[in-house]
This record gives structure tokens, sequence and C-alpha cells, in this order.
């Protein structure tokens, strides 16, 4: 079989003395939708930081498209299309929403083609279409969320990586964030989501991993995964 796009092996990362990745692998092919769960403190922001870069790696590797990418900083990661939505969204508050969004596609010339992408996020979020004008830092939480997805997508990646997008947000404003990351995956964009929300991500998932104390602890099918009673106890409070 031809290599993942994104494969991950015996990765490390500690802060100090303290191993917060334990030497874990993992894989995403291209155009699935993979899902890494697991409670408060696994280390699951932290893998998605060592991915691009943010995170220095004390061991291992992470390859994409066939190369290694361990200590590639993200705006080189984003130039061959790795795109992260991190954790806490890091949109740029005194910029528009519009504005914003066509940061993310700074590095492309394509102006009418940027032009239709952004029209396709209005569409996904018609809340930003309204807003465009106003500025990114007075949006809501999940407003943030919504643009800060768009600004990714606009950089048309081949890999996304979404860090918790549901944390914060109301049932509602969670919902329409997965049924967008439902959506582009049935486009075929591969993604990697990190979800607290485990019911919800391995529903939306082709597969997952379960991360726990810095090691991944389970790995399969995400169908199977939502009917293991380990998974079920464990992490959908059943
Ligand atoms: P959450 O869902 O709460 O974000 P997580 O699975 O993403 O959890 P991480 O944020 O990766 O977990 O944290 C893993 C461990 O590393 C935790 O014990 C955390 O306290 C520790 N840690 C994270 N960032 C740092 C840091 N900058 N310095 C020291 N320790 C850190």
């Amino acid at each position: 079989m031809s290599e993942a796009m994104l494969s991950i092996q015996g990765l490390q990362v500690a802060y100090g003395g303290i191993q917060a990745v334990k030497g874990i692998d993992m894989e995403v092919r291209e155009g699935e939708l993979v899902t890494l769960i697991g409670a408060n403190g696994a280390g699951k922001t932290t893998t998605m930081k060592a991915i691009t870069g943010i995170q220095a790696c004390t061991g291992g590797d992470i390859r994409y498209l066939g190369k290694s990418i361990r200590g590639v900083p993200s705006y080189e990661l984003l130039k061959v299309g790795l795109a992260m939505v991190p954790e806490g969204r890091g949109i740029f508050a005194r910029m528009t929403i519009l504005e914003n969004m066509q940061m993310g596609a700074y590095l492309r010339t394509d102006t009418a083609a940027i032009a239709s992408d952004v029209e396709r996020m209005f569409g996904f979020f018609p809340r930003l279409k309204e807003r465009q004008a106003q500025y990114a830092g007075t949006l809501s939480g999940g407003e943030q969320q919504m643009l800060a997805m768009a600004r990714a997508l606009i950089s048309r990646p081949r890999l996304l990586l979404l860090d918790e997008p549901s944390m914060g947000l109301s049932p509602i404003m969670v919902e329409k964030i997965f049924e967008v990351v439902r959506e582009i995956s049935s486009e075929g964009l591969t993604v990697l989501l990190v979800e607290q929300n485990a019911r919800l991500a391995l529903q939306a998932a082709n597969r997952g991993y379960v991360m726990d104390s810095g090691l991944i602890t389970m790995s399969g099918d995400a169908r199977q995964m939502l009917d293991d009673p380990k998974v079920r106890a464990a992490y959908l409070g059943e």
C-alpha cells in the first residue's frame, strides 16, 4: 500500500521533564476523516502542535506527503497544503471578517477563484456574510470558530487539522460546525479532527484514535468504536 498522507511514528513531546506525548503512531490516508479523542490533558493538542511545528518534538517522526516535516514551521506547511484551525482559533481581532478570510488566500493569486471560494464560505456560514465588514474581535466564540474554519479552507488545503472545533460552543453552533466538517469531508478533503465531543467526532469520522495520558490506547473504525463498550463507558458517558 502507498504511504499515508500523514504518518506519525513514535512521536514524543515533552514540556521540560513532563512527557506529554509518549511515543505514538497514527496515520491519516488521503480522503479520510480521522478523529483523535480523549480526556482533558491526554496530549491531543500537543500532538497537533507537534504536527504543525508549533511545539518541538523530542522523539519520533512526522511524515506528510512522503517527507519528514518534523520541525517544519506552520507557514511552510501551509505552502504544501497543510492547514490548521487551532484551539482558541487565532483570528485577527482587528481585521474585518472579510479581511480575515482573504488572509487565508495570501499564498494564492487566482483572484476570481478566491472570490468564489469566499462566496462558498458565506454559503456555509451565512452569518459571516451578514457581518463581513465587522471586526472579527467582536464575533461570538462560535462565529470566530466559523471564521477560523473559513480562513483555513480558503487556503485550499490538502489536509485540514481541526483542534477542538466544538469547544465552548452552544449545541446549535456545534451542529453547524459539524455539518460543515461532514460536508467538506464528503467532498474529498482529508481531515484530522481533535475533539472532546467523542460521540459527534466518531459519528462524523471514518476512523478514530483514543489518547490517554500521552499514549494511543485504542484505534479503529469509527462506527465500531461507537459501539465498543469500553469507549461507550469511558468517552460517551454511558
Ligand atoms: P485538552 O482537551 O484539555 O486541551 P489535550 O488532550 O489537548 O487536553 P494537551 O493540551 O496536549 O492535552 O496537554 C497534555 C499535557 O501536557 C497536560 O498534562 C498539560 O498540562 C501539559 N502541557 C500542555 N501544554 C504545556 C506547556 N506549554 N507547558 C507545560 N505543560 C504543558
